[in-house]
């Protein structure tokens, strides 16, 4: 299709979005800050969660409420089936093989542990893991963890000056004593979407287990696990319409199979005796503990609105509505933009001359605009990019253009205030 042709169309389906209907199902939304009409613009850090999933949760609380897989009572079957339900949905949703492969962890941050735990327990002093320079500390810290016990090498990739990833120093990083490559899909600063299908093909042709924490791509990209070959996939409900307290790994089967339980206790056990204890079949063999059970159930519901809603249309959407915001805040005098890549999330962040962060935030919440301020757990990037932290604002799909255009108003107003 001719370049021009697919722009239009793909403006046609943006419109498609009736954020007005969307919007009902968010009550939060109607709410002021300030005086002011809430601007909700924090969505990376949280999206807000529809009326389904509230409902989810009040219809168990109510009705059904009983710990999982550990009664033949009829509460406890019900709330068992719901979460299995809900197994089955993610699997559908990021096309993994089998329910065996979704592993429910607390959110993307335990899901790494648990791969840095398990997987990582059976690397050597000098085996090498590559990171990029543009992680969420969830995705840093647990590997200095393992470093620190192990000996393992961490390796980083850089950035160009678009904040994009050097592609050919990646490459280059890979010898063998390399054992993993973990990246972000998206940059939760930046908003660069990685070539990770390609990343992942070049480190699978060196024989390297491959992590891609999918936090920031999952809310606003159709995630096919299969089709990007990755043997781990880890996110979070929060961030994807849901409720907080619930997270996913998707791991490939053979490997997950042979990976040691990395915490122990109830629900991840076969037969326990003070001599010896045998594991659950996979995937509770990682699932220690009483799980958070009405979460879960309440984020089938979640994913049920993404799919209604539609995964393409949203991220038409969003970045539609990021795009205006962003050539409306270049026009004001003093602003920089980080994070240029040609292919992009709906984030935007933003410094305004020498203006802290905070004090930027403070003004934008005083006109009700909420976005977040700082180094975003992204504190290596920081000193890559030399600033202290940056002002954010991302879209979810129940923003408005009207809400990108409050956003430039309110940079602004600010920047009238702190530059005179
Ligand atoms: N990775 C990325 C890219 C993120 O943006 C975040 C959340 N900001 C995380 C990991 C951690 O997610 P959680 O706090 O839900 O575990």
């Amino acid at each position: 299709m001719p370049k021009g042709i697919a722009l239009l169309v793909r403006l046609i389906v943006s419109l498609m979005i009736d954020t007005e209907f969307i919007r009902k199902e968010f009550p939060i939304l109607e709410r002021t800050v300030a005086g002011n009409p809430l601007v909700y613009l924090d969505n990376t850090a949280t999206s807000q969660a529809p009326m389904r999933v509230v409902r989810e949760i009040e219809r168990i609380y109510t009705g059904m409420r009983a710990n999982v897989h550990r009664g033949v009572h009829t509460l406890s079957q019900e709330m068992t089936n719901l979460q299995e339900d809900c197994r089955e949905k993610v699997r559908q949703f990021v096309n993994a093989g089998s329910i065996e492969e979704i592993i429910f962890t607390r959110g993307t941050t335990e899901a790494i542990n648990l791969v840095a735990n398990s997987l990582g327990s059976t690397f050597k002093t000098g085996d090498e893991v590559i990171l990029t320079v543009m992680e969420h500390h969830a995705n840093i810290v647990p590997w200095q963890l393992l470093r620190d016990r192990t000996g393992i090498v961490l390796k980083v990739v850089d950035i160009n000056d678009k904040g994009e990833l050097d592609i050919e120093q990646y490459k280059s990083l890979f010898n063998d004593r390399t054992v993993l490559a973990s990246f972000c899909h998206v940059s939760n600063v930046l908003g660069t979407v990685n070539p990770v299908k390609e990343m992942t093909a070049f480190a699978k042709s060196k024989g390297v287990t491959v992590l891609i924490d999918g936090a920031q791509a999952i809310p606003h990209l159709k995630v096919d696990v299969q089709d990007l070959g990755c043997d781990f996939y880890t996110f979070s409900a929060h961030k994807m319409y849901g409720p907080s307290g619930v997270g996913v790994l998707y791991g490939r089967k053979d490997l997950l199979e042979k990976m040691p339980p990395w915490q122990g206790g109830g629900e991840m056990i076969s037969v326990v005796t003070f001599e010896h204890t045998t594991y659950a079949d996979l995937p509770f063999k990682f699932e220690a503990g009483t799980p958070d059970y009405i979460g879960i159930a309440a984020f089938a519901k979640a994913m049920e609105f993404m799919n209604e809603t539609g995964i393409r249309e949203m991220e038409e959407h969003e970045m539609r509505l990021c795009r205006h915001a962003e050539e409306g805040l270049r026009n004001i005098d003093g602003i920089k933009i980080y994070g240029e890549a040609d292919k992009k999330g709906p984030v935007i962040s933003f410094l305004l001359d020498n203006v802290h962060p905070y004090d930027l935030g403070m003004l934008l919440d005083k006109q009700g605009v909420e976005v977040r301020t700082g180094h975003h757990c992204a504190m290596p990037l920081m000193e890559r990019l030399g600033i202290p932290g940056t002002v954010r604002a991302s879209f979810a799909v129940y923003n408005t253009l009207q809400e990108a255009e409050a956003l430039i108003t309110a940079v602004r107003r600010a920047a009238a205030i702190l530059q005179f």
